[in-house]
């Protein structure tokens, strides 16, 4: 499927200079956003993933429906303050500017197999941030999942020896 003709492109947001890929028609879309699901599910499938966790507030939209199909967990990476009992957090820098990001401390247990998913791919330093967190308890990244590659940002380099799906490039 072409799910190019699904994203929006929005300049000059949330700053000038950046061309903001904007997911909603994608969600709009329920035959579309339903096969870009479906694709994530079909890549984890021999992976033996225990658990999914996702980054606010996308990857919360995108990673649900995949736990949903895989019949497992989910577990929400969200900024400082934001979850309401022991957490761990890490810093981190993304594509506009310097944050935190917290997980529950009980949120995985050691050895479990976690499949990291998100909307998009820019900088990296998300997934770099929640791959930090999920290996701070134990956790074994066995795959990353994303609808949109930013490949001019070069996010890709802070993934070497990850396994990596993205359904789109730009
Ligand atoms: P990174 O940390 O630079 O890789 O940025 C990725 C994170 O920022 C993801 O959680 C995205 O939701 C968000 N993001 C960055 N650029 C865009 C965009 O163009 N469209 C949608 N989300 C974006």
């Amino acid at each position: 499927m072409d799910y190019k003709e699904h994203i929006a492109i929005v300049e000059d947001w949330p700053k000038k200079g950046i061309k903001f890929k904007d997911i909603t028609p994608l969600m709009d879309n329920g035959k579309a956003f339903k096969s870009a699901v479906d694709e994530i599910v079909e890549y984890s499938k021999d992976k033996e993933i225990d658990i999914i966790v996702g980054p606010e507030a996308r990857g919360f939209i995108v990673g649900c429906p995949v736990s949903y199909a895989l019949e497992i967990g989910f577990a929400p990476v969200r900024k400082e303050g934001k979850l309401p009992r022991e957490t761990i957090k890490v810093d981190y820098g993304l594509e506009y500017g310097k944050d935190v990001l917290t997980l529950h401390k009980d949120a995985i247990k050691p050895g479990q197999r976690v499949l990291i998913v998100d909307d998009l791919l820019a900088t990296g330093g998300t997934i770099e941030a929640t791959i930090n967190l999920v290996e701070q308890l134990g956790g074994v990244v066995a795959g990353c999942a994303f609808l949109v590659e930013l490949t001019y940002l070069d996010g890709r380099d802070k993934l070497d020896g990850y396994d990596v799906l993205t359904l789109m490039q730009y």
